[in-house]
C-alpha cells in the first residue's frame, strides 16, 4: 500500500484537477483532505451491486426485534449523516462474526455475532455511526484510488469503469476487496489506521447527534477487548489497537457531549439488548 503521504504529494503536484476525475473532498469533521479518482456515481452503482451480492451469499433475518432495532437504529444515524442521495439499507446477516461493514451508498450489513460484544442500542449506533463514516468520508473511494495508482492510474481505472457491469470473478474479487468487505472471496483489503480512526471519531459524532451517549463508544472498544481477547476478527486485523482508539475517542468526547445533551433520546438506550 503507497504510503499516503505520497500519495497527499501527488495530488497535490495535479493541482487536483489536472486529471480527468480527479477530485479533492474534504472529509466530515476531521476535515482531511482526501484525493479520489473513482467518480461518486461510479462507487454508488459499485455499492449496489457488490450488496447484492454480498447478501445472495449470507442468510439475512427480516424479522425479530434485532432487526427492528437495526432499522430504528440506522435510520437514526443515517439521518444526522445528511446524504439523501444514498440508499440506507440495513441488513441483519444471521452468522456468528464479529463483523459489521458499509459499502459506498450506505448499504450496510451487521452480523447476529457482534449484537454481544454492542450489549445495547446505544453500542450498536457507535458502530453504526462507524459504518456510516466509512461511507460518508468515501473511504472505499479513497482506498480504490490508492490501488489505482499503484496499478497505473487511469489505466486501472478505465479498466474498472468497462467492467463494471459484466465483472470476471477475478475483478470482483479485486473490488469488493478495495471496498473491504471481500472476506468470503479470500481477499481482504483493510482499511487503514487513518480510516479506523477517522470512522471511529465521526461515527461518535453521529450517534451524539443522533441522541446517544458518546462515552458507549470507548465502552465497546472495552468489551471487543473482552469478547476477543486472544484472536484478532479479521474486521480488527490492520486496526489500532482497542487502547489507542479510545484515546483518540476521548479526545474528541467533550464535543461529543455537547451534541449529545442537545439531542439526548428520551428512552433509555444503555439496557442489555437482544432477542430474536
Ligand atoms: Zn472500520
Amino acid at each position: 500500500m503507497t504510503d499516503p503521504k505520497t500519495l497527499r504529494t501527488w495530488a497535490l503536484v495535479t493541482g487536483c484537477a489536472a486529471l480527468v476525475g480527479v477530485a479533492c473532498q474534504k472529509v466530515p469533521y476531521t476535515n482531511r483532505k482526501q484525493f479520489n479518482l473513482v467518480p461518486n456515481s461510479i462507487m454508488l452503482g459499485l455499492g449496489k451491486s457488490s450488496y447484492a451480492s454480498m447478501l445472495a451469499e449470507v442468510p439475512v433475518q427480516k424479522k425479530g426485534s434485532n432487526n427492528q432495532t437495526l432499522q430504528s437504529v440506522g435510520n437514526r444515524i443515517s439521518g444526522v449523516a445528511k446524504r439523501p442521495d444514498y440508499a440506507w439499507e440495513y441488513s441483519l446477516i444471521n452468522q456468528d462474526e464479529i463483523n459489521a461493514w458499509c459499502l459506498p451508498g450506505g448499504y450496510i450489513g451487521f452480523y447476529t455475532g457482534i449484537l454481544p460484544v454492542l450489549d445495547n442500542e446505544a453500542g450498536m449506533a457507535f458502530v453504526m455511526g462507524h459504518e456510516v463514516a466509512h461511507a460518508t468520508a468515501n473511504h472505499g473511494s479513497e482506498r480504490m484510488s490508492q490501488q489505482l495508482t499503484l496499478l497505473g492510474g487511469l489505466t486501472g481505472l478505465e479498466l474498472i469503469l468497462a467492467n463494471e457491469t459484466k465483472m470476471k470473478p477475478a475483478q470482483r474479487a479485486a473490488v469488493l476487496g478495495a471496498l473491504g468487505v471481500g472476506g468470503q472471496l479470500g481477499v481482504l483489503l483493510p482499511f487503514s489506521r487513518t480510516h479506523e480512526s477517522e470512522a471511529d471519531v465521526i461515527g461518535m459524532m453521529y450517534m451524539a447527534r443522533a441522541g446517544y451517549p458518546p462515552k458507549e463508544s470507548q465502552r465497546v472498544w472495552d468489551r471487543m477487548s473482552e469478547h476477543a481477547p486472544n484472536s484478532v476478527p479479521a474486521f480488527l486485523s490492520t486496526h489500532p489497537t482497542n487502547e489507542k482508539r479510545k484515546g483518540v475517542l476521548q479526545e474528541w468526547l467533550p464535543n461529543a457531549r455537547k451534541k449529545y445533551q442537545r439531542n439526548k433520546l428520551p428512552h433509555d438506550t444503555l439496557n442489555t439488548l437482544w432477542g430474536g
